[in-house]
């Protein structure tokens, strides 16, 4: 399968060629013709698939077809939920579309407006943003939705999950009923099938990947050791494997700053990526690490979500997330493309519950051992290791994997390697069902 063979013109083609893609991922595949027909689309993929190119390249096809006369209005509208996403989104339209005459543009919030109202003032035929940016620009009047032909909600998962459902409603009524709908998740909770059920019409089912599989080629170990010991053990692992662009989630904004000064006391560049870091900080920090200026990236997930850094070796798990599936997103950062990584969990006897989820949703076990010099205490007991979090979303669609005090050590069954069990997102194939959590 060629993308010329998916209905793609030749303008489009060069310039994915120029970006080294040979032939198209399994999404590709499957999303680009149905969008070229014109259907609404229902797709389950996430990041690392080619997600992007899956719902850009036809957009860039259709719209290419039909120029308008005068000032071009916003014909197509792509909502994600985080600033990097939305410029990274950008950043490949402008690539992919580098032979085409069309304009776009990305407006997100924390950063100075005027810019950006320049930028809608020349008029753009593809607009990506964040909801809240968005809707504070249709107030003041700087731009105009009624001529969106094609509608995109990226990683709508995550947009329900980080509380823009009322917004995404709010904007969606401000399109002509008449357009075309793709909604990209990750997830089908019971929340985005309700969405999906509001706003799309005889939507075309998509999937890349089984339900909550792991990517292949991405080797995952657990080391188990105590809190306490996870700074000096991060430390010495970068430092004795001399690691050069690590990836390291933290659970927490404050967890991410403790990290990433002691990393950079200890003669490791290093910066923190998350919500309260303004726009410049994030853009630049992100900008030094894939330059290789910036060894070590802390970030919490929601900053990391949607990152575009290819060919990442190493993510390290210095907490383990307590929302499983997000540990899927986490790994999902290295090994892209096809390429090698290794995702290594540091895990306190705190965190047991929240292997014993994450195992669950991935349906194996991970090899877990111990390093030399830092032995796990036996006589530690378990903490609760989020109490803020207590009584938080029970009842919100069962993706909490919840933090308790039992002491679940090693499962005595045989570790099954991660290859074996997992399917690459990029090349397997996938069935045609969105996949289900409820
Ligand atoms: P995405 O899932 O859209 O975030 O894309 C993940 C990564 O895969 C990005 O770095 C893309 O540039 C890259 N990519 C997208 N499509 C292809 C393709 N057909 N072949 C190779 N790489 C691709």
């Amino acid at each position: 399968m060629s993308f010329k063979s998916l209905g793609l013109s030749d303008a489009i083609v060069k310039a994915v060629e120029e970006k080294g893609y040979t032939k198209p991922s399994v999404i590709q595949e499957k999303a680009i013709p149905e969008v070229l027909k014109g259907k609404d689309l229902l797709a389950s993929a996430q990041t690392g698939t080619g997600k992007t190119a899956g719902f850009t390249l036809p957009i860039l096809e259709i719209l290419s077809k039909n120029t308008t006369k005068g000032k071009r209005p916003i014909r197509a509208l792509i909502l994600t939920p985080t600033r990097e996403l939305a410029a990274q989104i950008l950043e490949n339209i402008k690539e992919y579309s580098i032979n085409l005459n069309l304009t776009s543009t990305v407006i997100f919030g924390g950063v100075n407006q005027n810019p950006q109202k320049r930028a809608l003032n020349a008029g753009i035929d593809i607009l990506v943003a964040t909801p809240g940016r968005l809707l504070d620009l249709v107030q003041q009047g700087v731009l105009s939705l009624s001529k969106v032909d094609i509608l995109v909600l990226d990683e709508a998962d995550r947009m329900l999950d980080m509380g823009f459902v009322r917004d995404i409603k709010k904007v969606i009524a401000l399109l002509p009923s008449k357009r075309q709908n793709l909604l990209f998740s990750a997830t089908f909770s019971r929340e985005i099938k309700q969405l999906a059920g509001e706003f799309l019409t005889n939507p075309v089912l998509v999937e890349a990947t089984p339900e909550n599989t792991t990517v292949e080629k991405i080797s995952q170990r657990v080391v188990r050791v105590d809190k306490v010991k996870k700074t000096p053990l991060i430390i010495k692992l970068i430092k004795d494997g001399d690691w050069s662009q690590v990836l390291v989630f933290t659970r927490t904004k404050h967890g991410a700053n403790r990290l990433s000064e002691k990393m950079a006391k200890s003669g490791i560049t290093s910066a923190a990526i998350h919500g309260n870091k303004t726009q410049g900080a994030r853009t630049k920090a992100l900008a030094g690490f894939k330059e290789g200026k910036i060894r070590v990236l802390v970030a919490t997930d929601i900053a990391a979500r949607g990152l575009d850094i290819p060919l990442l070796p190493h993510v390290v798990n210095y907490e383990l997330p307590n929302i499983a599936e997000d540990y899927v997103h986490r790994i999902g950062r290295t090994g892209r493309a096809g390429a090698n990584g290794e995702a290594l969990s540091l895990v306190c006897v705190d965190e047991n519950d929240y292997l014993r989820g994450i195992e669950r949703l991935i349906k194996m076990k991970l090899d877990s051992s111990m390093i030399d010099g830092y032995e796990v205490d036996p006589t530690i007991k378990a903490e609760d290791p989020n109490p803020q979090r207590k009584n938080q979303r029970s009842g919100g669609g069962g993706r909490n994997v919840r933090g308790g005090n039992s002491r679940g050590g090693n499962s005595s069954n045989k570790p099954r390697s991660a290859a074996s069990r997992s399917k690459s997102s990029f090349n397997s194939g996938g069935n045609t069902k969105p996949r289900r959590r409820d």
